[in-house]
Parts: C-alpha cells; structure tokens; sequence
C-alpha cells in the first residue's frame, strides 16, 4: 500500500455538511454542549480531523430527557394519530433515500468502510427498517381478554408507549443502529434521547437535520453527542428515562444494567458475539468458503455476528482454510470512499490497537498465522485480513470477541451432531451462527441444537427488518426489529370493567 492514504473526493452535499458547524439535537433545536466542549472527529483512513462535534454531558442529557418528557406528556407527539406517526416514519425512510449517496458517503468517511457497502447495507437497510417499523404505528393493539371470574366483565388491554428512552448506539454501523432504535421507538409513539458513539457521531446529526425536515414535532427525538463514560452513563442512570437501549459491548452492557437498577427503567441490550460458522463435508464448498470468508472480513469484521469461529470438518479443513485465505487475498484495501474498495481501516486508533493484541496472543499461544496478521502502511488503521489455524478452545481469540477481520479455524470430525453443537456452543456468547450443508436435515436440527438468537443456513451475516435479532447468553436481552422488539417500546394495561 503506498504511504499517503488518497481520499476520494466528496460530493458537495458531503462537503457542504462537513463545513456546517455541528451541534446537538435538544427540544428542535441545535445547540451546543452546556460546558462548551467539543471533541474531534476523525477519518480512519487518514487520520484527519474531518469534524469537531460537541462533548455532550450529564448537563445536556438532563435538558434532552427533560424535552422529551415534555413532548412525550404535553406535546403534540403525545396526541397524534397512529396513521399521522406512520406517515412521519416512512417519511423519515424517504428523505434518507433521497440522501442516500451523501449519508454513505460520510459513512465510509466517518467508520471507514467500503462506500459500496455502506450505499447499499448501511443506508438501504435503514431506509427499509423506518418504512417496515411504520406500519407497526397502526397496528399495535391491545385484546379483548375472555375471563371466569364471576359476574360479568369486559377484560381488555391497551398497548402504551413505554414513555421516554434512551439509546446508546455503537460505532460499526451508525447509522444503521440509529435507524434500528429510532424506528420501532417512533413508531410505537416513545419519545427518544439518542447517543451515537464518540467515533462515529456524524450520520446521526445528519439524519437529526432529516428528522426536523421531516417535521417530527420539537423534544420528540434528541441527539446528544459526547463520551459513553459522561453522557451514556447520565442517559443509563437518569431516574426519569423509562427505558434504555444500548448496543455495544458486552462490558458496557453490564454497566448498563447496574445504572438502570436505581428507577428500575426497562432495558434491552445487543452485545458481543463470538458466532460459529459451521462447514460440513457436503456444503458446496465454493459457497461455503466465499460465505465464511465474508462472514469474518465484511466491515473489517466488526460486526458482532462475525463469523469468528470457523468449525470446517477435517475432511474439508484444508479446502477451506485454503479458500479462505484466497478470498482475503482477493480484498482491495484502501479508503472507503473508493468505490472499488472491500476492506477499509478499523474505525480507531484504539480499536486497531486492541486487534493487535489479539493477533499478538493468539501466536503467543502457538495458533498458525496462514495469511495476514500484521497492520497495513503507516497511515490510517489498517489491518490485513487474518487467518488463524490450528486454533483451540482455550486460547484467548477463540475465546473473546476481536472485533476485527481475524477468523480463527478449528476442525471437527464428529458426524454426531450433539457433538458438533456442544462445540459450536462452547462460549459465553449466543449471538449467531451458520451452518453450511445440502443436508436439509442436518441444516434444520443444528439450527435447533445451537444456542443462538440466529442461526443462518448457507449464508451469514442475514438480516431483515422483519426478522426478530438478538442473543442468547451474554450476548443481550431482548431482540430488535420483526414484531418482537414492538414488545421493548410498549407496556401492556390491562382494564377490567364490571358490567
Ligand atoms: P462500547 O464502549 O461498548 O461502546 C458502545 C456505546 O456505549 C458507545 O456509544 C459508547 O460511547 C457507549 N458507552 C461506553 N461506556 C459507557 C458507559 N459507561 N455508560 C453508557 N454508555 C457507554 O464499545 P467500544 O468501546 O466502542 O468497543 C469495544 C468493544 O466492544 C469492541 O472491540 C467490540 O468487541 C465490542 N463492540 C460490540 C458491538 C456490537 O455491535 N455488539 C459494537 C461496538 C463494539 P463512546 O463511544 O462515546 O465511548
Ligand atoms: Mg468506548
């Protein structure tokens, strides 16, 4: 790679939203941290500052939770129609299509990943995540209940919005996760505080200006930007937030749960995974290997189903450690705004930093580096895509999620598939799994047998926004998206009417 990272220039929408002063998103309004603080934003792949936004803190947390208190019981939000919400959602969807080369673009700017990607993943999943989550706006309803209490009862329930939420969001897909949480809680009537990551804050003050254009009434969603230790932690804790999203790690997770304990606000979390990819000796091969491999390298593999643990059968295992390391060979690596580009930077300095000391234990602990392993150029945080063989369930990158392109292989030569799953279920994690066969029976009882909230079958990395996701184990509480995650926005009344 040469030494000076080019970046691709930007489309004048990009540069224009650059330029502009960045601010909060409190009551409707864009304002400034209360401390007047701002902290850098950075490129990953060339390590430029590209924005200063501002550090958010308790001060600011407490005046957003304090607006959507206010829109949340007096506000015109409080009164609307569910039709009138569906038609605000699905409007958010169609204002972030029209915007959706200029939101990729400062996706890839901002995390660094592939532009390609990021157009197609990152923005067309949020798109279609606020035009699905609308139509739930219409169809939340309580029941008729029959009862044998004596006497004679009307029994029904309501479904109520929770109240006021806060959602603490990562850092690999911004905008994406900012569209997972805001779109079920607006379309069940909440009102939201949202906090991106401090790495990546840039698309969800774009789409704060959308929100506005879209007219969401003032207080209904706030923006806050700052550090997850002050203004994650005010949100976590705060005594007059009803409920708290986060998705992250699973040690932030944990925090999360203990800050929530004072007022008992309801909680759901998306945490870390360390998901198996399970190849057996009949899966089309070719599939199997440019699946597996995508499995661990898409997003520079910080995705928290990444396919970390590659289980091949020992009659395959050198085919597809072989393939495997073909296809990251196949990578162009380079800046995300190039078009052309499959692998970006790790979105940080830090993050680059904690992958090489799971690259630098895993060899310490005797796995075989087959391809990659080290950092890339001298600028920006690239790491190359890495295979490790010959790895076993003791060591530490089996072990502990990496958050990095590094898969780590194992084989297996049980034909018991007790066998097979007990392996496969060997972690504190149960985020996600594959498993690759033409056996349709093989394929249906390990989806059974693995102790995930997701199993995919020739294919990784699945997603939908009518599919219910989340995680077994330490991998979270509660699942996003389908039908399900209406159950985390909502309370259930229930009302008994003697006749
Ligand atoms: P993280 O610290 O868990 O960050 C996730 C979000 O939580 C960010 O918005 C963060 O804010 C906030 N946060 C941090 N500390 C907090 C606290 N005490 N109270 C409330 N909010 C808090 O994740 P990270 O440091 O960026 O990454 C570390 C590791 O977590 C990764 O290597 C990976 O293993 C895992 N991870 C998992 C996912 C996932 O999707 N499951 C996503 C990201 C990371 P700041 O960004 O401002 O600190
Ligand atoms: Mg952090």
């Amino acid at each position: 790679m040469a030494t000076a990272m080019y970046r691709p220039a930007l489309g004048s929408a990009t540069t224009a939203f650059l330029a502009r002063k960045h601010q909060m998103l409190i009551d409707g309004q864009w304002v400034d941290a209360r401390s007047g603080q701002t902290f850098a934003v950075e490129d990953p792949a060339t390590q430029e500052v590209i924005a200063h936004v501002p550090a958010g803190d308790k001060a600011d947390i407490d005046l957003a939770v304090a607006a959507a208190r206010r829109a949340f019981e007096t506000g015109p939000w409080s009164r609307i129609s569910p039709a009138a919400r569906q038609r605000l959602v699905w409007s958010l969807g169609d204002l972030i299509e029209r915007d959706a080369d200029e939101l990729a673009e400062l996706e890839a700017l901002d995390n660094g990943k592939p532009v390609t990607n990021a157009r197609r993943d990152d923005v067309g999943g949020s798109i279609e995540m606020f035009r699905y989550m609308a139509g739930w706006a219409t169809r939340l309803n309580g029941e008729q209940i029959p009862v044998s209490s004596p006497g004679d009862w009307h029994v029904y329930s309501l479904r109520e919005p929770v109240g006021v939420v806060g959602q603490i969001i990562p850092w690999n897909f911004p905008l994406m996760m900012a569209a997972w949480k805001l779109a079920p809680a607006l379309a069940a009537g909440c009102t939201i505080v949202l906090k991106p990551a401090e790495q990546t804050p840039l698309s969800a003050l774009r789409l704060g200006e959308l929100i506005l254009e879209a007219g969401f009434p003032d207080g209904v969603v706030n923006i806050v930007t700052g550090y997850g230790e002050t203004a994650g932690a005010a949100l976590a804790e705060h005594s007059d937030v009803d409920k708290i999203a986060f998705t992250g790690s699973t040690e932030v997770g944990k925090l999360i749960v203990k800050a929530a304990a004072g007022n008992l606000k309801r909680v759901s979390l998306e945490l870390g995974g360390k998901s198996p990819a399970i190849v057996f000796p009949d899966a089309d091969l070719d599939r199997a290997i440019a699946g597996t491999a995508s499995a661990i390298f898409y997003n520079q593999g910080q995705c928290c189903t990444a396919g970390s643990r590659l289980f091949a059968h020992q009659s395959v295992y050198d085919k597809i450690v072989e393939g495997v390391c073909q296809e990251a060979g196949k990578l162009k690596v380079g800046h995300g705004l190039d078009p052309s580009v499959n692998l970006g930077p790790l979105v940080s300095n830090e993050q680059r930093t904690r992958v090489v000391g799971f690259l630098e234990a895993g060899r310490q602990e005797g796995a075989e580096v087959v391809t990659g392993g080290k950092v890339m150029g001298d600028q920006g945080y690239f790491v190359e895509p890495t295979v490790l063989a010959r790895t076993d369930r003791t060591m530490k990158v089996v072990r502990e999620e990496i958050f990095g392109p590094v898969v780590c292989v194992q084989s297996f030569d049980d034909s018991d598939l007790d066998a097979v799953a007990k392996f496969a279920n060997d972690t504190e994690y149960g985020l996600s799994a594959s498993v690759w066969t033409r056996n349709l029976k093989v394929a249906h009882m390990m989806a059974r047998k693995i102790r995930a909230g997701t199993v995919c079958i020739n294919t990784h990395n699945y997603g939908d926004p009518a599919w219910p996701f989340g995680g077994y184990k330490q991998s979270g509480w509660g699942r996003e998206m389908g039908k399900e995650v209406m159950e985390h926005y909502t309370e259930t009344k229930a009302v008994a009417a003697r006749l």
